[in-house]
């Protein structure tokens, strides 16, 4: 089903994203995984695009099996990184054949660092690639936004005025970056109303559950932690049940906070792992 007829104003979505294991191990945990978040019933889950290889061929393979056999709405998302703009033709094809309909359209890094180079036959921005499904398919399309702004933007205004390029060009909804301070998000949120964008923008959520793997996403994204829960968490390294516990308390409070302001939906960064987003979804249902 296309999102499009799944988001509701007033009626926050709740997504799980999942990546597509490298190992076999990798593969049992994630359907286990997939087994225990399935009865929180899920608005959609969302799969990730790697950066080359046989992952790339497994996110439409796993899209395809979460939406046909385990039955829960699949949003794929899909990188410029090292495609020509037909093969990301075929490879929205090979969706679109799996029931898969929803799309989130990105530009991707650069495997192994460095400055963006687009390929030759491809696309430059994500702006580009939305067009260009929206113009091959009848799939729903998404893309990113950063309430902090993209780590290579040269200002928030720049980028945000980029962000409205992608939903100019046909994205019906904004996945944003993961964030901890609200105030970034709602900032991030009326800037982007001011300027015209009207689409769902949900919000990305990443609960803290151990203090040395957050520190590495955050170099990797450009996020920020505020001091107060840094502190409190560096606090506590020394156990991680209560950095845990710490962790899934934030993001529940955060996600109460979101919801209170009209969030339009919910989307749980899982690592794969159920415990922490169950462990929200039900306080945030209780
Ligand atoms: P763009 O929108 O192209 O923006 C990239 C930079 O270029 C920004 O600084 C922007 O301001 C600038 N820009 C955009 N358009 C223009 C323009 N027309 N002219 C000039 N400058 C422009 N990566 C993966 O490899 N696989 C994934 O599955 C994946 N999933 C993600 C999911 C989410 C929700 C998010 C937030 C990110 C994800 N990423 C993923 C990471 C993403 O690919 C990187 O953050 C990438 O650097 C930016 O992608 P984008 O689609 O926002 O790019």
């Amino acid at each position: 089903m296309r999102l499009d007829q799944i988001f509701a104003p007033g009626r926050a979505s709740i997504s799980f994203e999942f990546f597509p294991p490298k190992t076999d191990e990798g593969w049992t945990s994630l359907y286990q995984t997939i087994d225990k978040l399935k009865p929180l019933d899920p608005s959609y889950v969302s799969v990730t695009y790697g950066a080359g290889g046989s992952t790339r061929a497994k996110t439409v393979e796993l899209a395809g099996r979460i939406q046909n056999d385990i039955g829960i709405n699949v949003l794929a998302h899909l990188t410029c990184v090292g495609h020509t703009a037909d093969e990301i033709t075929g490879i929205v094809q090979q969706l679109a054949a799996q029931n898969v309909d929803n799309v989130l359209a990105l530009r991707g890094d650069p495997p192994g660092g460095g400055v963006w180079t687009r390929t030759p036959g491809g696309f430059e921005h994500a702006d580009q690639l939305v067009a260009h499904i929206r113009s091959v398919s009848k799939s729903f399309v998404a893309c990113a936004g950063f309430p902090e702004g993209h780590p290579q933007c040269l200002n928030l205004r720049r980028d945000l005025e980029h962000l409205k390029g992608k939903v100019d060009a046909g994205a019906g909804a904004i996945v944003t970056q993961l964030f901890f301070d609200n105030a970034d998000f709602l900032r991030f949120r009326d800037d982007c109303r001011h300027i015209g964008m009207t689409v769902p923008i949900v919000a990305g959520i990443m609960p803290i559950t151990n203090v040395q793997q957050i520190k590495r996403f955050v170099t990797m994204c450009g996020a920020r932690i505020p001091n107060r829960l840094l502190t409190k968490l560096e606090s506590l390294e020394g156990n991680p049940d209560d950095v845990y516990r710490a962790g899934i308390e934030y993001a529940a409070n955060q996600c109460r906070d979101l919801l209170f302001h009209g969030v339009d939906g919910l989307h749980f960064y899982t690592l794969n792992k159920s415990p922490a987003t169950v462990d929200i979804v039900q306080r945030l249902r209780a």
